[in-house]
């Protein structure tokens, strides 16, 4: 079917100014945040309802048609990008905040809300939503429920799966489930983490959780990147679990002072943020322990957030830190990985060696306390060459990862981006199984295709093109 004739058939499902077609929304819709892999959908639609979404559903299946679900677009590793083209079914507007339910801390919403809103909408009853990743003020609740999120405060708080406590899936035919936590096979568990490999998650119902009696944040600077590694794998050694323990290095921290007037020494080469949380007589003792850890190893500076607007300024440049890389290059790819904190001084000297081996700029902006990496390439694509340099890069520290015991990621998925290494983490017998895990929800090859499980039908050609298309 040709894109005029997609076009007009799902505007007579839901209106024809929800059917958005033609080169300028192939362009805003042919990526993610990994903007080094594209493929164009043909037609975008937005649903308002779940009873919209599964007719636009129930549509594709019938004429063999695949489709993607997006949310923000956010993503880091092309998992809403639509791989095969077809529908990208987008949840722009399915944003309402359904129930809140104060006594029983829930919250139900659709699956377009913003993560942030959530919480802001409970804040005047002290409530939170816990999953906070640095995108929260953009990327969406399906999303986060997608990629089984993380942020800073997972590292106490944990990952999204924690949170939800049901939701309404689209499957692949159109049919509607609803998953509720309770005895039984875990299959709400399964879905989330799926990253839309299972169908189109339209509304959630999650956890709130309520906010910290007291809260300190500290700012230490060092002089040694290995100083501030070392300390972060002390701090949870000496039984210490802070609510956030990020750390951004020297790639970063003149980017992040330029944009948000974030104030450090002039000689500190990285930065720990550390937030302690929870009643008065326990955070005090923490953060002596943390202070004196910080000093033990050779910290410059400790300053104390004074109080909530300063605290905020804080997490503003954290958790916009890597916008503020725009500053250095037009293009960024964020990898994620993972390994025991342990070794997190010896993995940032290896993404050194590896970025200077393959002449790369490279910054890291990480939540350390989970051991969970990201290494940011700054680059400008269209340099001839640079993306092959970029990928190979990657896939070396990614090898280093599961050497050293670890993943390939930790909370920005496979997507299409690790395809070719998840086979590095699991054997054959391993895929197998997760393929049967998925064929409990369907068959079908056109849910959000060549995602996560290698060596779908149709997959290979769209990694040769996009590999081809790249370099
Ligand atoms: C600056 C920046 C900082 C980030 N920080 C973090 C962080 O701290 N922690 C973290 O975990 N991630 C982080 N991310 C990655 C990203 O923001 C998260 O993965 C986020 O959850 C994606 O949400 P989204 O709405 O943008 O989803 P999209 O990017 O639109 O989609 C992501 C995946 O979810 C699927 N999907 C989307 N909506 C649905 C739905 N309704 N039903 C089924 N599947 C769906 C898509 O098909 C795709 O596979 C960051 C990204 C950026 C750009």
């Amino acid at each position: 079917m040709n894109q005029a004739e997609m076009t007009a058939e799902l505007g007579r499902i839901l209106s024809p100014e929800r059917v958005l077609s033609g080169p300028a929304h192939d362009r805003a819709y042919d990526c993610d945040a990994y903007t080094v892999d594209r493929s164009r959908p043909q037609v975008v639609v937005l649903p308002e309802s779940t009873a919209e979404a599964a007719a636009v559903v129930a549509w594709c299946h019938r004429h063999a048609v695949p489709f993607t679900p997006r949310g923000a677009g956010t993503g880091l590793s092309g998992g809403s990008l639509a791989a095969l083209g077809g529908v990208v079914i987008s949840t722009k507007r399915m944003t309402k905040i359904l129930s809140v339910d104060v006594e029983n801390r829930r919250l139900r919403a659709q699956a377009g809300a913003v993560n942030l809103r959530l919480s802001q909408a409970v804040a005047a009853h002290g409530l939170h939503f816990a999953p906070d990743p640095s995108s929260q003020s953009v990327s969406t609740l399906g999303g986060n429920i997608a990629e089984n999120s993380g942020g800073p405060h997972t590292l106490k708080y944990g990952v999204t799966v924690q949170h939800v406590s049901g939701l309404t899936l689209v499957g692949f035919d159109g049919r509607v489930i609803e998953l509720q936590e309770g005895p039984g096979l875990d299959l709400l568990s399964l879905v989330v983490g799926s990253e839309g490999t299972l169908g189109l998650v339209t509304e959630a119902e999650v956890r709130l959780t309520p906010n910290p009696e007291h809260v300190v944040t500290l700012l230490a600077s060092f002089a040694q990147v290995r100083s501030a590694t070392e300390t972060v794998a002390a701090i949870i050694q000496a039984g210490v679990i802070p609510a956030a323990l990020e750390m951004m290095d020297h790639g970063i921290m003149e980017a992040v002072r330029a944009a948000f007037g974030l104030r450090f020494p002039a000689e500190a080469r990285a930065l720990l943020l550390i937030e302690c949380d929870g009643s008065p007589d326990r955070v005090g003792p923490e953060v002596e322990t943390v202070a004196r850890i910080c000093r033990d190893h050779a910290c410059l500076e400790l300053a104390e957030a004074a109080d909530s607007a300063e605290r905020a300024r804080l997490w503003t440049a954290r958790k916009k830190g890597v916008g503020a890389l725009g500053r250095i290059a037009p293009t960024l790819v964020t990898h994620d990985g993972v390994i025991p904190r342990s070794k997190l001084p010896d993995m940032l000297d290896a993404v050194d060696r590896i970025g200077a081996e393959f002449g790369l700029k490279v910054a890291n902006i990480f939540h350390a306390g989970d051991g969970n990496l990201h290494p940011i390439f700054c680059f400008d694509d269209r340099e001839p060459g640079v993306v092959d340099r970029v990928v190979a890069a990657g896939e070396k520290i990614m090898r280093l990862c599961i050497e050293w015991g670890g993943s390939v990621t930790g909370e920005h998925g496979i997507g299409v981006e690790k395809l070719d290494l998840i086979s590095l983490m699991f054997d054959e017998d391993d895929l197998a199984l997760q393929r049967r895990a998925q064929s409990i929800f369907h068959n079908d090859s056109g849910v959000n295709p060549c995602k996560i499980i290698p060596n779908q039908k149709g997959c290979v050609e769209h990694m040769k093109r996009w590999r081809g298309v790249a370099t």
